[in-house]
């Protein structure tokens, strides 16, 4: 089943009625056959004016629906940002791919989550309550959030650096590490994803071995890249 929301407010309330459901956004990963992300349920927020890129008083904010081009392209977007989103190696996928829809899903080899999520950056969703701003990271660390992702707004001056290691720059990341301001941020495939101001804090991260590399491989990489 497809409902097409026409505004934010009928996109959660359909989402709360539904249990098994999804928002659908740039469909990459919902899309996907055999994705872990289908549901019984699709909730297409295409239609939501969520696209902009704009600043204001020295933020810039990023719509939840803007595709990672997007954010490649803005050069009002800290460098690093726009480094994570130029990771996602194809311009088909970079196309479609929503940043609001990376974050949702909190894969543990995100293209963006480390560097928003160094960027102490706060975001805004719609919830059942109605619009609350929120750290990126209390909003991350709730996955079972049914809220939609309207905006993420983020501090202009932020300086930073992402680094992602993989076996070719089209495959899944092994690591992707970010610091920015004196916060740090640690994705690790098949593991977890760990963010604070330790520059140890990837110890917190369960390192386990999968198709991208050795607990051991990526034990080395966590400490080295930043
Ligand atoms: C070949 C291939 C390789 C890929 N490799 C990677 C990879 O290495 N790293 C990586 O990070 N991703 C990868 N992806 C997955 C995917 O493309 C990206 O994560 C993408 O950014 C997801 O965005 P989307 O807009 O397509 O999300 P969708 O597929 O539309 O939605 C994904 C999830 O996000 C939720 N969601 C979407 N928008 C919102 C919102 N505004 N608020 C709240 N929840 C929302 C949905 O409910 C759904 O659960 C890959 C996909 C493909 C097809």
């Amino acid at each position: 089943m497809i409902y097409r929301a026409s505004t934010a407010e009928e996109a959660v309330k359909l989402r709360h009625e539904n249990p098994s459901s999804v928002y659908l956004a740039g469909g990459t990963e919902i899309m996907r056959l055999g994705s872990s992300a289908a549901a019984d349920v699709i909730i297409d927020i295409t239609a939501l004016p969520l696209s902009d890129i704009e600043t204001a008083d020295g933020k810039v904010s990023i719509g939840a629906l803007a595709v990672l081009q997007d954010i490649k392209e803005a050069e009002v977007i800290p460098s690093f940002i726009r480094d994570a989103a130029s990771f996602c190696a194809s311009l088909q996928l970079r196309n479609a791919a929503t940043v609001g829809g990376n974050f949702a899903l909190r894969r543990t080899d995100s293209y963006m989550a480390a560097a928003l999520l160094a960027s102490e950056c706060e975001v805004e969703i719609m919830c059942s309550e109605g619009v609350k701003k929120m750290a990126a990271s209390a909003y991350f660390d709730k996955p079972e959030c049914r809220g939609l992702l309207l905006r993420f707004i983020v501090d202009t001056k932020r300086e930073g650096r992402v680094k992602r290691i993989s076996r070719a720059s089209h495959m899944h990341a092994a690591v992707t590490a970010a610091f920015s301001g004196g916060c740090y941020a640690w994705s690790v495939s098949g593991s977890g994803t760990a963010y604070g101001h330790s520059r140890d804090g990837w110890k917190n991260i369960d390192i386990k071995d999968d198709l991208t590399g050795s607990a051991e491989y990526k034990r080395y990489l966590a400490s080295v890249l930043l």
